[in-house]
């Protein structure tokens, strides 16, 4: 499945980041889009209540926890999660807004500087804009700049700009040394995000969760192959994207 558009929006402490993302989600979501949010932190916070039922379900030695309603739920991991698997976890979505995550090259940004200095400590070269928050020291050097209060040009920068996250693989795939060369030439309109192999490759392999690279020869023959049992099956004829996945039971 092809991941979302995304844009993260990155700036140090306090710099005014999350009240950059609800502006930017009001409007979207006002558009019509699905728009889903990420957000990173290096605290060690304790994301669940002590006391509550899924709490004590982990205390209990549960690796993972999780509360389901009709309409919500909440999901406890006690592992790393990454941004990629989290952006599965969401469900269909249109564009995800990532709060911070300063370090990945996967996708475009949105600048939230306090002041001058901040700008070339937060550009990676995927950059498409900066805001200005009230009471920041940043004078607007540099860059594309907007208000907050202006999320409708934020919005309508983002519709323009924001591409499909990249794997953050760099295997070359694409010509370029790394996603984040695409991502430059995406948003500088020399490349398509089709060029993304792992994201747009029309047969993928996996092992263990880790793409395989096939020559044409393995690929149309395992299609083929596959195609022959899928076509005898209900509804196989009018097939266009066919999913694989299973176990390999190594006893038997
Ligand atoms: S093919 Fe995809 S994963 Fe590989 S370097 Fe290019 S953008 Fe990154």
């Amino acid at each position: 499945m092809t991941p979302p558009r995304a844009v993260s929006v990155v700036g140090f402490k306090d710099s005014g980041k999350t009240r950059v993302v609800e502006a930017l989600v009001g409007e979207l979501t006002r558009r019509g889009l699905r728009v889903g949010t990420l957000k990173h932190t290096a605290e060690n916070i304790d994301f669940d209540t002590p006391g509550k039922d899924t709490r004590r379900h982990r205390e209990a030695g549960a690796r993972a926890s999780a509360i389901l309603h009709e309409n919500a739920a909440a999901l406890f991991v006690d592992d790393h999660v990454t941004l990629a698997d989290a952006v599965t976890r969401l469900g269909r979505l249109d564009l995800v807004v990532i709060e911070g995550f300063k370090t990945l090259d996967t996708h475009a940004r949105i600048l939230v500087p306090r002041e001058d200095a901040d700008v070339d400590r937060l550009r990676n070269g995927l950059e498409i804009a900066a805001v200005k928050v009230p009471g920041s020291a940043y004078t607007g050097a540099g860059l594309t700049v907007l208000e907050l209060s202006d999320a409708a040009g934020l919005a309508d920068l983002v519709e323009s700009k924001a591409y499909p996250m990249l794997p953050g693989a760099d295997c070359h795939g694409c010509g370029y040394p790394d996603c984040r060369s695409l991502g430059k030439a995406i948003l500088g309109g020399d490349a398509e995000a089709t060029r993304c192999i792992r994201n747009y490759e029309a047969f993928t392999l996996k092992l263990n969760g880790e793409s395989v690279p096939l020559n044409n020869f393995v690929r149309r023959a395992l299609t083929n192959m596959l195609m022959g049992f899928i076509k005898a099956l209900k509804g196989g004829e009018n097939a266009e994207r066919v999913e694989l996945s299973f176990e390999v039971d190594r006893d038997g």
